[in-house]
């Protein structure tokens, strides 16, 4: 999902107080609390797009604070859009690479991290840029509380085949895995359809999840 020439995104995304500033990034680590002013468990979106998941969950969810990294500040732009219509405390967006994600954030500081419809690399010499990747999982692993967890929408079967099997040799376990989410009400419960999941959905594409823990 790139935007082009959204004119002045940077310089809207450097001044929105929705953003926390670039150049404070790497010094965050141990300190994303005091940012919030409260102890409130943290939940990151890594890839969150527009922002239409993660704005809905910091809408529902006030007892949590959201975090949405996200790589281009076109994108971004539309999550501060809707942020300025509707306010919401306990939610801030960061625009960033996420393999910089150790650098800014403490051993075990988030208790949750939701992959939504990540960008599918096909190219196997690209495998390592995909967000489920074990290389990536090692960065989740540092980041992440001893009893959080991951959660992973797509409908891409290829590469959610992909991230199954990168559980096992990165340490991880399964602690729900399904290939077609909106068939199954249990799973539902609760469920915020993503921008893309509503689309694909839409399209009659099944919804590959699965939940994950070490
Ligand atoms: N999560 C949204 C949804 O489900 O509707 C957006 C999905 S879109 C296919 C993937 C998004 O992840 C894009 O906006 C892309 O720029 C972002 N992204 C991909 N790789 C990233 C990375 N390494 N760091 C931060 N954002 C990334």
């Amino acid at each position: 999902m790139r935007l082009r020439n959204v004119t002045g995104s940077r310089e809207v995304i450097a001044e929105s107080r929705y953003v926390v500033p670039e150049d404070s990034l790497h010094d965050m680590p141990g300190k994303w609390h005091a940012l919030f002013g409260n102890q409130q468990p943290i939940h990151l979106e890594i890839g969150m797009g527009k922002g239409k998941f993660i704005h809905t969950m910091a809408m529902e969810h006030p007892e949590i604070n959201y975090l949405g990294i996200e790589k281009y500040s076109t994108v971004l732009l539309r999550a501060v859009q809707k942020m300025e219509a509707m306010e919401l405390p306990n939610l801030k967006f960061l625009r960033m690479d996420a393999e910089e994600i150790t650098q800014v954030f403490g051993p075990g500081e988030v208790d949750r991290i939701y992959l939504n419809f990540s960008d599918p690399w096909p190219k196997d010499r690209h495998a390592k840029r995909r967000l489920p990747s074990k290389e990536f999982l090692a960065r989740y692993d540092q980041i992440l509380a001893k009893d959080g967890w991951i959660e992973f929408k797509t409908d891409n079967r290829a590469l959610f085949d992909f991230a199954v099997e990168e559980l096992q040799p990165a340490g991880w376990k399964a602690k729900v895995v399904t290939y077609d989410l909106h068939a199954d009400p249990a799973l539902m419960e609760g469920n915020v359809m993503t921008e893309y999941e509503e689309k694909f959905s839409a399209m009659g594409n099944p919804i590959c999840k699965y939940v994950i823990c070490r």
